[in-house]
């Protein structure tokens, strides 16, 4: 069955967040005519829009669409909705993205689920969808009706796929006014350097085990020899050992590297689900039994301080042969 599908483009000044590529990929499966709704737009992002099979491009223009906003984001779509009549609406289940769905729904005043692995369409008048709960140990089925389906498809769970199309690049003023202003974003700390725990493909992570703050120098130097970054569990960030932007799970940031160090985690299922989207898991831990250590790919079971070190090691030695 044919439909026509908003997306909701997800960027932060104009560098477009990879949950909408796959947010777009997911809505060419259940529609013919894939419009991307971009607060804020630019030439850049039409582009990339249309690069994953966006085949009209809408620029939602207004002041305060400029930097992300999710009030006004949510009400500049659900006034494009009004006007486009789609079938659906989708968004990418990041958090910007779920807040902003949320903030349409509310508007619409209509039924939304977040976080679908699974969209099915075939049926007339409802969906069926398989969507994520109590971040990522349940799968629930359900059911959505309602005029307009509103879906925020769960983030990691699409791979993206590019599809190259002649986007039309339209524009749209929606009628916003300044109680919408509440909160916009409107500064922000930018990384200097370095990739993101988010984007890292290499994560080094570090729990209760490592012991002190001190004892995450050996995990920075194997990041470091390895082109990643350190993340943590939340054991650690209690301590107050690191920051909690390293934290990994379903409080913290979810990640997909190509490998994850779990160093001295016990893999507790609210860490578990910020971990389980990487490619491949090497556990060191001092316990044979802990969860992380049965669920992971490879493990070394040892003290950390004496394990970690000795891989550094290893690759410089590898390296200067
Ligand atoms: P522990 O469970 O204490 O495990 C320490 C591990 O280190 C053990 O397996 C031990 O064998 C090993 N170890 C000790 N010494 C060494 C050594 N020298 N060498 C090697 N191994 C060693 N947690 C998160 O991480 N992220 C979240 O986002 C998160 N959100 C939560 C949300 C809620 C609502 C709740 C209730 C909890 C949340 N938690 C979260 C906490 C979670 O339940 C666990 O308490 C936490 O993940 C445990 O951290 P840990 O594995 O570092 O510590």
């Amino acid at each position: 069955m044919s439909e026509s599908v908003i997306v909701i483009i997800e960027h932060d000044r104009g560098t477009i967040a990879s949950g909408s590529l796959e947010a777009l990929t997911a809505a060419r499966t259940v529609g013919a005519d894939v419009m991307a709704a971009v607060c804020g737009g630019t030439d850049a992002l039409a582009a990339a829009c249309a690069g994953y099979g966006a085949t009209v491009v809408v620029d939602l223009v207004h002041p305060l669409l400029d930097d992300y906003n999710p009030q006004a984001w949510g009400e500049a779509v659900a006034q494009l909705v009004a006007e486009r009549s789609p079938t659906a609406v989708i968004a990418c289940g990041t958090e910007r993205g779920n807040e902003t769905l949320a903030h349409v729904a509310a508007s619409l005043d209509l039924p939304m689920v977040a976080n679908a692995l699974r969209l099915d369409n075939s049926a007339e008048a409802s969906w069926t969808l398989t969507r994520v709960q109590w971040g990522g140990s349940l799968l629930e089925d359900v059911t959505l009706t309602g005029d307009v389906k509103l879906v925020s498809v769960s983030h990691h769970a699409v791979e993206m796929q590019p599809l190259p199309v002649t986007e039309e690049r339209q524009t749209f003023a929606p009628a916003l006014n300044d109680e919408l202003i509440a909160g916009q974003v409107c500064d922000r700390v930018v990384r200097e350097s370095g990739v993101t725990l988010t984007t890292a493909p290499v994560v080094v992570g570090g729990g209760r085990g490592v012991g002190s703050p001190e004892g995450f120098a050996p995990l920075e130097e194997l990041a470091g020899l390895l082109g990643g970054v350190v993340g943590c569990s939340r054991a650690v960030t209690n301590n107050g050992w690191r920051n909690h932007t390293d934290q990994v799970g379903q409080t913290g940031t979810r990640i997909a590297p190509d490998i994850y160090f779990a160093c001295g985690i016990s893999g507790a299922i609210q860490h578990w689900v910020g971990a389980m989207a990487s490619k491949k898991i090497l556990a060191i831990n001092i316990d044979k039994d802990a969860n992380m250590v049965t669920r992971a790919d490879y493990a070394v079971i040892g003290d950390l301080h004496q394990v970690i070190p000795a891989i550094s090691e290893e690759i410089r030695r590898r390296r200067s042969a």
